[in-house]
């Protein structure tokens, strides 16, 4: 390209986008992990301690889920080669919807290839132009962006604050056909959870139906691992469950939880399911095998929790979000501080990545805790903490 065509193209914006970018220190890039995911990982050429995985139990490195995934690809190949409606349906679909609506005690499951499609699929065939969509302003990016696929009227609800959801509710409610009510259960970068019981009232009382966002949940928390819905007693109860397979199951996909009449009616109207290929056999496979671990072994869950216990109990005088689950969060007041600690962090082999603006308001570290971590590991972290406390002097 010569340098008149350079001044005039049309994709010049790009680079004056990144440099405003990297002036607020909000550029991010990718960091290679080498080897097999665990609590301790080789992250560019380094051995870390790694508080950065959403492998909280530990499965995605665990052998059982690695010669499931080997052995389906033997029996089905690679690919499912086709929309699940057409050529891409394997027995081992069902198996695993099933496991999954057995584990949520729910009628049905559905699987999708992300969680991230299982919001944009299920909330835009839940509403659409007619009707209302109450959100969480602190919920993940599916979430929100499956709102406006939904072509819904959206309106934002301060978080977990059930006194402006009703005020909401009393000025819009009757304004619309349909009410969905969406939130995460565990907040993906605070770590607190949402009010279930409170917002399954509401709901009733105005006639709404309930989304609940599992992906951190599932597997994490409630007496079997079934999430936050089991957490609040709250199981049984008319709502929609999406999760994730990528995070405590350790493999890659997504699902809905709910009826019979819910599922059958999203494998009918769910876009991001219907037009979008089958789930690998090796990813589906990988997925029901650590339903089956989770539920045969109740101790990992049990390790996970005592290991944030004693870290949040270490922690406790250091300025940390409010949390109910293996994600703490260490509040910084600029995207430059915590920049800043996670790089002294990783000087002291401990992985634990900054999260800054626009994927959150105010910048954090952020630390997820894993099952596997070793007392050693957890003390290793806190040592560097506090050594560093300065780092995290403000008001
Ligand atoms: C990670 C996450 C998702 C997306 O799940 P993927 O399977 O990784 O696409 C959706 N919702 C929440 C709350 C998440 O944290």
């Amino acid at each position: 390209m010569n340098e008149a065509a350079k001044q005039h193209s049309a994709y010049k914006w790009l680079e004056k986008s990144l440099e405003t970018i990297h002036r607020a220190n909000w550029y991010r890039s990718v960091k290679a992990i080498a080897g097999r995911p665990g609590a301790v990982v080789e992250l560019e050429g380094r051995k870390v301690i790694n508080f950065a995985s959403n492998d909280y139990l530990g499965l995605a490195g665990d052998e059982r889920l690695i010669q499931a995934a080997v052995a389906a690809t033997q029996t089905y190949g690679t690919g499912s080669t086709g929309s699940r409606l057409l050529s891409g349906h394997r027995e081992l679909h069902k198996e695993l919807e099933k496991a999954i609506a057995s584990l949520k005690q729910t009628e049905d499951a559905l699987i999708f290839s992300s969680g991230y499609l299982a919001n944009l699929g299920v909330i835009a065939a839940l509403v659409g132009t007619k009707d209302l969509i109450l959100s969480d302003k602190y919920n993940h990016s599916s979430l929100k962006n499956g709102a406006k696929l939904s072509e819904a009227k959206v309106i934002g609800y301060d978080r977990r604050d059930i006194t402006d959801l009703t005020a909401k509710l009393h000025q819009y409610r009757s304004q619309y056909r349909r009410c969905l009510i969406i939130t995460d259960s565990v907040f993906s970068m605070d770590g607190d959870l949402c009010p279930l019981p409170e917002l399954l009232s509401l709901a009733e009382a105005f006639d709404c139906m309930v989304l609940v966002d599992e992906a951190h949940a599932t597997g994490v928390l409630g007496n079997t691992g079934a999430g936050c819905v089991e957490h609040f007693g709250c199981t049984g109860k008319e709502l929609i469950q999406i999760g994730t397979l990528s995070k405590a199951l350790g493999s890659l996909g997504g699902y809905v939880a709910g009826s019979n009449t819910l599922i059958d009616f999203l494998r009918n109207r769910a876009p991001s399911w219907i037009y979008t290929t089958g789930l690998s056999p090796a990813d589906t496979a990988a997925a029901l095998a650590a339903i089956r671990i989770i539920r045969a072994e109740p101790q990992r869950r049990k390790r996970l929790w005592q290991n944030v216990n004693i870290l949040k109990q270490q922690l406790a005088k250091l300025n940390l979000l409010p949390s109910q689950s293996p994600i703490i969060c260490i509040s910084l007041s600029t995207p430059a501080e915590a920049l800043n600690l996670a790089e002294i962090l990783k000087q002291a082999n401990i992985f634990a990545p900054a999260i800054r603006p626009p994927t959150v308001p105010t910048s954090r570290i952020r630390i997820s805790v894993m099952a596997t971590h070793q007392p050693e590991h957890i003390q290793q972290l806190v040592k560097a903490l506090k050594l560093n406390q300065k780092f995290m002097a403000y008001p």
